[in-house]
């Protein structure tokens, strides 16, 4: 059959290794930016702050009030923050929360957004936002968010806890193995999931046993990238349904989240979406079964297995399976809540995953 399809490329700069952080002024200039807001977590704000003292005169201030999910309050503070010190550009420093932030702010005024990601989850190489109120997190798409210029420094992400490092890495696995059965896959975003999922895949186990091991630091980067960029390019299916719905609705914690759902939603798609099974097989090096390959990459990480143990109460299991199959989405696999119901089961036991059905709709 020939192949149709439409790919739109990104527009961003990446500046990658060890010690690039050093760039940064050079970026803010090359992007004719003046006064750059430093956003981060609480926690990294030691990082924000030598961020903002390398960028002298050019830094309009820190802020350390990022968190999961982008509050709107936040987001507010954020907002009148970035006009009142006049800033012309952020640099957002650190996962998704920091990133996310500076997206909030992109969103509402059009202040081009540096990232300088310290985790794996991927949220530098999208235009998706996502900003919380009331308990409902709204989410869209804009390049007004995408960020400009991304430096990934493996430096930075040295301190990052090794167990945050496995979940963190195993959600940039689950943009990439989604994007491989995705409506909208193109040949070139299936190379960059399919390497994205090798590289990850070998480099995780290498930065659990040595957090401090800088090259494994590295490749762990480079796979979170090209994962990161199949989240950009592609419509995510139901695992990420699902996590949306698990923390959205009962507040569970979102690495943690997809690190447990994932082997589970690959299993219940996997029989709908012969050619992803091929290339996840061959990129987790020839795996039977690559759900089970997942599941038992998640057990040598010592992610959490059961999402019983993220605080998930049983009685959820069937209010949160009609969530995820209320509304129609793309999906290799038709979407049911019992066969949810049947996922959830499992994931929240911490069973290994298993295909609950026979296939019902062609990839
Ligand atoms: P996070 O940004 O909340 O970081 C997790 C924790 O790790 C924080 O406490 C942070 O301070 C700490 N931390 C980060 N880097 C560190 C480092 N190098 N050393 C020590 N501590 C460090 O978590 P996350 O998983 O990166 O991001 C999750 C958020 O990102 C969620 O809100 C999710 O919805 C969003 N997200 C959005 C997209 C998108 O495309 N829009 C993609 C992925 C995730």
């Amino acid at each position: 059959m020939t192949r149709t399809f439409t790919y739109q490329a990104l527009p961003m700069r990446v500046r990658f290794g060890a010690g690039v952080l050093a760039q940064l002024p050079d970026e803010v200039a090359e992007l004719g930016l003046h006064r750059v807001l430093v956003l981060c977590t609480p926690g990294q704000e030691a990082t924000g702050r030598a961020v903002a003292d390398a960028l002298g005169d050019h830094a309009a201030g820190v802020l350390a009030r990022a968190r999961m999910h982008v509050p709107v309050e936040i987001a507010r503070r954020a907002r009148d923050l970035a006009t009142q010190s006049d800033a012309d550009g952020c640099v957002a420093v650190g996962g998704g929360s920091a990133i996310g932030l500076g997206k909030a702010i992109a969103l509402e005024h059009g202040l081009p957004v540096i990232a300088v990601p310290t985790t794996y989850a991927g949220s530098e190489m999208t235009p998706v936002w996502g900003v919380t109120d009331n308990g409902v997190k709204r989410t869209g798409r804009d390049e007004r968010v995408l960020p400009r210029s991304v430096f990934y420094d493996p430096e930075l992400t040295l301190a990052l806890p090794t167990a945050t490092s496995a979940v963190s890495g195993m959600n940039a696995l689950a943009h990439a193995v989604e994007g491989l059965y995705a409506p909208d896959a193109t040949p070139l975003v299936s190379l960059m999931a399919a390497e994205g999922i090798r590289t990850l895949a070998t480099a995780l186990p290498r930065v659990v046993a040595d957090g401090t091991d800088i090259d494994a630091r590295s490749d762990a980067q480079l796979g979170a990238w090209l994962c990161g960029a199949v989240l950009g390019a592609t419509t995510m299916s139901l695992h990420h349904k699902l996590c949306h719905v698990l923390g959205g609705t009962l507040d569970l914690p979102h690495a943690q989240t997809h690190a447990v759902v994932l082997p589970h939603a690959l299993a219940y798609n996997q029989p709908a979406a012969p050619q992803a099974v091929s290339a996840l097989s061959s990129a987790l090096g020839a795996a039977a079964d690559p759900a089970e390959e997942l599941w038992e990459l998640g057990r040598r990480l010592g992610t959490p297995r059961s999402l019983r143990e993220l605080g998930m109460a049983e009685a959820d299991l069937p209010r949160i399976a009609d969530l995820a199959a209320a509304d129609p989405y793309a999906n290799p696999r038709e979407v049911t809540a019992d066969g949810i119901r049947l996922l959830l089961e499992r994931a929240w036991a911490g069973d290994p995953p298993v295909s609950t059905r026979s296939v019902s709709k062609p990839q």
